[in-house]
Protein backbone atom coordinates (compact mmCIF):
# COMPACT_ATOMS: atom_id res chain seq x y z
CA UNK A 1 0.00 0.00 0.00
CA UNK A 2 1.26 3.12 -0.77
CA UNK A 3 1.22 5.70 1.52
CA UNK A 4 0.83 9.36 1.11
CA UNK A 5 2.07 12.86 2.90
CA UNK A 6 -1.36 14.98 3.87
CA UNK A 7 0.84 17.88 3.47
CA UNK A 8 -0.03 20.22 0.11
CA UNK A 9 3.05 19.59 -2.23
CA UNK A 10 5.19 17.34 -0.24
CA UNK A 11 5.92 14.81 -2.44
CA UNK A 12 6.81 11.70 0.07
CA UNK A 13 5.52 7.98 -0.17
CA UNK A 14 5.69 5.05 1.13
CA UNK A 15 6.85 3.64 -1.83
CA UNK A 16 9.40 5.98 -2.51
CA UNK A 17 11.37 5.33 0.73
CA UNK A 18 11.94 1.55 -0.61
CA UNK A 19 13.02 2.88 -4.31
CA UNK A 20 15.66 5.31 -2.91
CA UNK A 21 17.76 4.02 -0.87
CA UNK A 22 19.92 6.10 0.34
CA UNK A 23 17.52 8.39 1.56
CA UNK A 24 16.93 9.70 4.70
CA UNK A 25 14.58 7.60 6.54
CA UNK A 26 11.07 8.48 5.60
CA UNK A 27 8.05 7.88 8.52
CA UNK A 28 5.06 8.38 8.76
CA UNK A 29 2.86 10.04 11.46
CA UNK A 30 -0.91 9.82 11.84
CA UNK A 31 -2.99 12.92 13.69
CA UNK A 32 -3.04 12.27 17.02
CA UNK A 33 -6.32 11.24 18.38
CA UNK A 34 -6.32 14.23 21.24
CA UNK A 35 -8.88 16.78 19.95
CA UNK A 36 -6.71 19.52 21.60
CA UNK A 37 -3.36 18.77 19.68
CA UNK A 38 -5.22 17.68 16.59
CA UNK A 39 -6.75 20.97 16.06
CA UNK A 40 -2.78 22.25 16.74
CA UNK A 41 -1.58 20.17 13.33
CA UNK A 42 -4.48 20.99 11.62
CA UNK A 43 -3.99 25.38 12.49
CA UNK A 44 -0.24 25.03 11.27
CA UNK A 45 -1.34 23.11 8.01
CA UNK A 46 -3.50 26.72 7.46
CA UNK A 47 -0.89 28.69 8.84
CA UNK A 48 2.65 27.63 7.90
CA UNK A 49 1.22 25.46 4.24
CA UNK A 50 -1.99 27.52 3.26
CA UNK A 51 -3.58 24.74 3.00
CA UNK A 52 -7.17 25.22 2.20
CA UNK A 53 -8.58 21.80 2.79
CA UNK A 54 -6.79 21.15 6.16
CA UNK A 55 -10.31 21.15 7.77
CA UNK A 56 -11.87 18.44 5.92
CA UNK A 57 -9.24 15.61 7.04
CA UNK A 58 -9.74 12.28 5.00
CA UNK A 59 -10.65 9.06 6.78
CA UNK A 60 -6.59 8.37 7.82
CA UNK A 61 -4.35 11.20 7.25
CA UNK A 62 -0.44 10.88 7.59
CA UNK A 63 1.78 13.76 7.75
CA UNK A 64 5.28 12.38 7.45
CA UNK A 65 8.57 13.38 9.39
CA UNK A 66 9.66 16.04 7.24
CA UNK A 67 7.50 18.66 8.79
CA UNK A 68 8.49 18.12 12.19
CA UNK A 69 12.05 19.65 13.79
CA UNK A 70 14.39 17.34 14.82
CA UNK A 71 13.73 17.89 18.32
CA UNK A 72 10.34 16.36 17.61
CA UNK A 73 11.42 13.10 16.90
CA UNK A 74 13.04 10.16 17.75
CA UNK A 75 14.97 7.25 16.10
CA UNK A 76 13.41 4.32 17.68
CA UNK A 77 15.23 1.90 15.15
CA UNK A 78 17.26 1.75 12.23
CA UNK A 79 14.32 3.13 9.92
CA UNK A 80 12.11 3.72 12.70
CA UNK A 81 11.14 7.27 13.84
CA UNK A 82 8.87 8.13 16.55
CA UNK A 83 7.29 11.74 17.38
CA UNK A 84 7.54 12.88 20.56
CA UNK A 85 4.36 13.53 22.87
CA UNK A 86 2.84 16.98 21.91
CA UNK A 87 4.34 17.71 18.73
CA UNK A 88 3.01 20.09 16.34
CA UNK A 89 4.48 19.95 12.10
CA UNK A 90 6.28 22.88 11.32
CA UNK A 91 8.05 22.94 8.59
CA UNK A 92 6.82 23.14 5.33
CA UNK A 93 9.74 23.41 2.81
CA UNK A 94 7.19 23.69 -0.47
CA UNK A 95 4.37 26.01 1.16
CA UNK A 96 2.49 28.22 -1.39
CA UNK A 97 3.60 31.61 -0.84
CA UNK A 98 0.36 34.02 0.08
CA UNK A 99 0.18 36.48 -2.98
ZN1 LIG B 1 5.39 15.35 4.02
Amino acid sequence: MVVYCYVEVCTSTLYKKKSQENQEPVSFHRFPSDPNLRAQWIKALVEGNHQLNADTLPQNPKICNLHFRMQDVEKTGFMHLRLKPKSVPSIFPNARRER
